[in-house]
C-alpha cells in the first residue's frame, strides 16, 4: 500500500488536529485509508430542491434554497436554550433550531446570504421547522462534487455537534479522493474481476462515495462486498488448511476392544443413520495424523451424546484419557450418571470433577489423571484449572459450546504438546451460512435426524387470560401420570424483579397444585448446587408432579417422562431459547406439548417467534427465522465466538455473495495454497497485509 494512504488524517486538507481527534475517537479513523474505507449507511437524492409551501410533515431529509434572516437565543423551561433563525425563500418561511453547539453555531452563522439547507423537516403549531440542518454557502454548494445519490455516513451526536456534518464527511471525502486515487491498487486477480464481472478497485471506492447512478453504485457495493467476505473467507479456510497439515494430532489408527464391545453388546437402542454417519466422520478425522476440530451439530434430542461417548472409546482405544465439558453443573452431573452406566458395562474408570468436587475426592482425581488410570472425565470449567492435568488427553468434547469462547477451546489444547481432537457439541443450530463464516476453521459433522419412535412436540400460543383451561390440561397429562415443567424468563437485568416473579408463580401453583395430591419442585439459580441436584433427582425419579424453574434447565437436562413444557412470559424469550426449551420434553415416547404463555400485548416480532415456534420444531428453520429477525450478532452460539464485523457486508442479506466468496477461496486455495503463483502476487500482499495487522478472530469478536 502506498505511503499516502497511511498518512495520519489530521493531514488531511481540512480536518487538523482537532478534528483529526475527534474522527479518531468518534469513528476510529487513523489514517487516509481508514476514511476511504468508511462506507456510506445510506444514499440521498440531492438533486432535488424543495420550496417551502411544498413541505410537508416529516418527509426524509429535504434541501430548500433561501437564506437566514434573523437569529435569536430563546429560553425554554428552567435554564435551557436554543438558538433559533428564521430561514426564507420565495415562497415562505420556517425556523432552523439548534440544541446543541449553539455557540459554535451561532458564530458560523452569516445573515442574508444566499444558502442552501438540507435536513429533515417537523411542523410544529402549524409551522415548519429544521432542527440541526445542515448549511452552506450556494457557491460552495454548486463547486462541490454532487452525484445524484449523495452518501450519508455513520455519525455519533459528538461529531454533529462538534460541527463534523455529513457534509463535512463528503467534503473531507472528496479531498482525499483529489489527494490520493491514482493510488487505489486493484486487490483481485485479474480472472477473477472477468470471471465475475467485477469492477475495478479504484471504480468501486469512487462509486461508493460519489455514485454516479443507482447501477453504478449497485455494483461498487458488489464489489466491494464480495471482496470483503472473499478474504475473511480466504483466511479461515487457509487457517483450515494449516491446521490440518500443520497442527499434528494423534492419529487413532485402531478401532479396539472396548468399542467393538460396547457396538455389539453393549448399544441401549440402534444408532440412527445420521448418528453412525457423523461416527464414521469423527473417527475418520481422528484416525489421520493432524488435530481434529469438529463442530458436531444437532437438534435436541437428537442422541448427540451416545456419539460422543463412542468417540471417546476410540480415543480410550488407542491408549488415550478422554474427558467431556459442560456448560453447568447439573447438565454434567446427568451426563456422568449416563455415562457411567454405560462405561461401568465396560470396567472404564470414569469421574466427575466440578466446583462443587469435595477436596478429597479432587485429590484422586488430579493423581489418577496424572498416572493415566483415570480414563474419562466428565466436568465444568473447573477442568481447564491448572491443576488438572492429563498423562495424555487425547480427545476434549464439549457440551453445548455456545457457553465458552474460543480462547477457553484453546487453553484445554494447551496442556498438552500434542494437542487433543476436539469436538465441540452444539444444540443451537447455526444456519449453515453463518456456520461458515464463523466456523470456517472447523469441520462441521450434522446429525439431521432423531431417534424413531418420536412423536412430534405440539406447541400452542395461549394469552394468560386462558390459563384456567391451561391448568386443567396440566391436571388432565399428571393425571395420565406425566410431568410437567413450568419455566420462568430469568434474565440478568431485571433479575430481583423476575425472582419475585418465579417465587410468586410458585406460590400461586402451590395453591391450585396442593399437596397430598400433588408435588412440585423448584429450581433456580440462587439455589445450592446441592439443592439444585436434590430437586431435579427428585423430579426426574418421579417423585414430584410439576418443575417450575427458571432457564437453568434449559440445557441438555433430560427427563423422558416429562411431557409439557409450560413457558410464561414467552414473550420475553429468544426464539433459540424457546426451542433449547421445547426440546427438555420429546424425549419419551408420549405425546408432548409445549405451550407458550405471553400476555395480550405483543410486539410484531414477539407474535413472529410465537408464530415460528407454534408452526415448526426443525431447529434449522427456527435459527433462520432468528438470524433475520435478530441479526447474526445476536444469535445464540454467535455471541462468545462474536460474529463478523463486516464494513460493507452483512452475512445474513448477502449469503449468495458470501456462499460465492467461499467458492472462490476454496477453488484458488486448492490451486495455489500458499498463493504463490504469479497471477495471485496481489493477492497474497493483500492478505499478509491483512493477516498481518489483523488476527482472523479480530473480525469475528
Ligand atoms: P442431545 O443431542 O440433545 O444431547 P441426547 O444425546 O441427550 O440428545 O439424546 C436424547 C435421548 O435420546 C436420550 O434419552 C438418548 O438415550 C436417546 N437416544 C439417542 N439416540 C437414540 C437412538 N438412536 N435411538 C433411540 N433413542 C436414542
Ligand atoms: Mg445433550
Amino acid at each position: 500500500m502506498s505511503n499516502l494512504l497511511l498518512t495520519p488524517i489530521e493531514y488531511l486538507k481540512g480536518v487538523g488536529p482537532n478534528r483529526g481527534e475527534l474522527l479518531r475517537k468518534e469513528l476510529g479513523i487513523h489514517k487516509y485509508k481508514d476514511l476511504i474505507n468508511l462506507y456510506p449507511n445510506r444514499y440521498i437524492d440531492r438533486t432535488r430542491y424543495y420550496k417551502i409551501n411544498e413541505l410537508q410533515n416529516n418527509v426524509a431529509e429535504v434541501q430548500i434554497i433561501g437564506k437566514i434572516i434573523n437569529i435569536k437565543t430563546v429560553e425554554f423551561g428552567k435554564g435551557k436554550k436554543r438558538l433559533v433563525a428564521t430561514f426564507v425563500d420565495d415562497t415562505g418561511q420556517m425556523e432552523l433550531v439548534w440544541f446543541q453547539g449553539q455557540k459554535w453555531v451561532r458564530e458560523s452563522l452569516k445573515l442574508n446570504e444566499i444558502s442552501v439547507i438540507f435536513g429533515k423537516c417537523t411542523s410544529f403549531n402549524g409551522a415548519y421547522n429544521m432542527a440541526h440542518p445542515e448549511i452552506e454557502a450556494m457557491s460552495e454548494h454548486e463547486k462541490s462534487l454532487r452525484s445524484a445519490m449523495q452518501a450519508v455516513y455513520p455519525s455519533t451526536e459528538t461529531l454533529n455537534n462538534r460541527g463534523i456534518s455529513n457534509r463535512v464527511i463528503n467534503k473531507l471525502m472528496q479531498q482525499l479522493f483529489l489527494e490520493t486515487q491514482t493510488l487505489f491498487t486493484e486487490t483481485l486477480p485479474d480472472y477473477l474481476l472477468q470471471d465475475l464481472q467485477l469492477i475495478p478497485k479504484k471504480a468501486a471506492l469512487f462509486n461508493i462515495h460519489f455514485p454516479k447512478s443507482a447501477e453504478a453504485l449497485a455494483k461498487a457495493q458488489f464489489r466491494l462486498k464480495f471482496e470483503e467476505l472473499f478474504f475473511i473467507q480466504l483466511q479461515l479456510i487457509t487457517k483450515n488448511l494449516v491446521q490440518k497439515h500443520k497442527i499434528k494430532g494423534h492419529p487413532f489408527t485402531k478401532v479396539g476392544e472396548l468399542f467393538n464391545d460396547f457396538y455389539q453388546n453393549h448399544l441401549p437402542f440402534q444408532l440412527t443413520g445420521a448418528q453412525k454417519r457423523v461416527i464414521k466422520e469423527i473417527r475418520t478425522d481422528m484416525g489421520t495424523n493432524a488435530q481434529m476440530n469438529r463442530l458436531l451439530q444437532g437438534d435436541v434430542g437428537s442422541g448427540k451424546t451416545i456419539v460422543a461417548f463412542m468417540s471417546m472409546l476410540l480415543a480410550l482405544d488407542n491408549g488415550f484419557q478422554a474427558c467431556l465439558m459442560a456448560p453447568t453443573e447439573i447438565l454434567a452431573n446427568q451426563h456422568f450418571i449416563g455415562l457411567s452406566e454405560l462405561a461401568n458395562k465396560l470396567n472404564i474408570n470414569i469421574k466427575i470433577l466440578t466446583g462443587s468436587t469435595k477436596t478429597s475426592a479432587r485429590k484422586i482425581i488430579y493423581e489418577e489423571l496424572e498416572n493415566g488410570s483415570l480414563q474419562i472425565l466428565i466436568g465444568t470449567h473447573a477442568l481447564l484449572e491448572d491443576k488438572v492435568k492429563f498423562q495424555n488427553l487425547g480427545l476434549a468434547v464439549i457440551d453445548e459450546q455456545h457457553r465458552f469462547g474460543v480462547e477457553q477451546r484453546s487453553k484445554l489444547w494447551k496442556k498438552n504438546e500434542i494437542p487433543p481432537h476436539i469436538l465441540v457439541m452444539t444444540a443451537t443450530p447455526i444456519p449453515r451460512t453463518l456456520a461458515m463464516s464463523l466456523y470456517g476453521d472447523l469441520d462441521i459433522s450434522v446429525i439431521d435426524e432423531l431417534p424413531p419412535g418420536r412423536k412430534p412436540i405440539q406447541t400452542v400460543h395461549r394469552f394468560d387470560s386462558n390459563r384456567l383451561k391451561v391448568w386443567k390440561f396440566i391436571r388432565d397429562e399428571i393425571g395420565l401420570g406425566r410431568q410437567i415443567y413450568i419455566v420462568y424468563p430469568l434474565i440478568q437485568e431485571s433479575e430481583k424483579m423476575d425472582f419475585k416473579d418465579l417465587m410468586d408463580g410458585y406460590e400461586s401453583i402451590s395453591r391450585d397444585f396442593p399437596l397430598p395430591d400433588y408435588s412440585i419442585s423448584i429450581l433456580h439459580g440462587k439455589m445450592k448446587p446441592a439443592d439444585k441436584d436434590a430437586e431435579m433427582k427428585r423430579f426426574s425419579d418421579g417423585k414430584t408432579n410439576i418443575m417450575v424453574a427458571t432457564t437453568v434447565i434449559e440445557v441438555g437436562v433430560n427427563v423422558p417422562n416429562a411431557s409439557v413444557m409450560i413457558i410464561e412470559s414467552a414473550e420475553r424469550f429468544g426464539l433459540s431459547q424457546l426451542h433449547q426449551l421445547r426440546g427438555r420434553v420429546g424425549r419419551g415416547a408420549d405425546q408432548s406439548y409445549c405451550i407458550l404463555m405471553t400476555s395480550h400485548k405483543l410486539s410484531s416480532d414477539s407474535k413472529t417467534r410465537m408464530e415460528t415456534m407454534v408452526s415448526t420444531n426443525d431447529g434449522f428453520e427456527i435459527a433462520e427465522v432468528d438470524l433475520k429477525l435478530r441479526g447474526p450478532g445476536n444469535l445464540m452460539g454467535t455471541q462468545q465466538s462474536g460474529v463478523l464485523n463486516l464494513q460493507i457486508a452483512d452475512i445474513v442479506r448477502d449469503r449468495d455473495i458470501l456462499a460465492l466468496a467461499r467458492e472462490k477461496a476454496i477453488k484458488i486455495l486448492t490451486v495455489d495454497a500458499p498463493l504463490q503463483k504469479p497471477e495471485h502476487a496481489t493477492l497474497r500482499s493483500v492478505y499478509i497485509e491483512l493477516t498481518k495487522k489483523k488476527n482472523i478472530w479480530n473480525y469475528i469478536s
